[in-house]
């Protein structure tokens, strides 16, 4: 499977993560225009946030799988950051959404359009 290049992925037009395709839903406890406000200001506010970030998940540069038990995520030496195990492409694996206390945890790489430069690949183990 072919790696594909940084300038190819930023003329792709990646989608961006979202609440939605994250599967990132905001309830409201009893359903009041106020609260209704309320819940769309934060998935507006989170939308904004995931910008950054690509659908996962898998590597936008190599198809590999990113998350499960056989995903190829590695944490990286910054904190909530790693990379993508096969051709090490950006990943952020814990994310501090606003309007929350908890960290979600869920590797998306990163959208192409945010990066400069991505690692190059190491060879293909034999
Ligand atoms: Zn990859």
């Amino acid at each position: 499977m072919d790696i594909t290049s940084l300038a190819d992925l930023k003329a792709a037009d990646l989608p961006h993560a979202t609440c939605e395709s994250i599967g990132l839903g905001i309830k409201v406890s009893e359903d009041t225009a106020e609260n209704r406000a309320i819940a769309k200001k934060m998935v507006s506010e989170i939308d904004e946030y995931l910008q950054s970030f690509t659908v996962g998940p898998t590597c936008p540069a190599c198809d590999t799988e990113l998350a499960g038990l056989c995903g190829s995520f590695t944490w990286g030496l910054a904190s909530g950051e790693g990379l993508c195990g096969r051709c090490g492409y950006p990943v952020r694996g814990h994310h501090p959404l606003p309007g929350f206390t908890n960290i979600l945890q869920e590797p998306l790489p990163y959208h192409p359009s945010v990066l400069k430069s991505v690692p190059e690949p190491e060879s293909e183990p034999v």
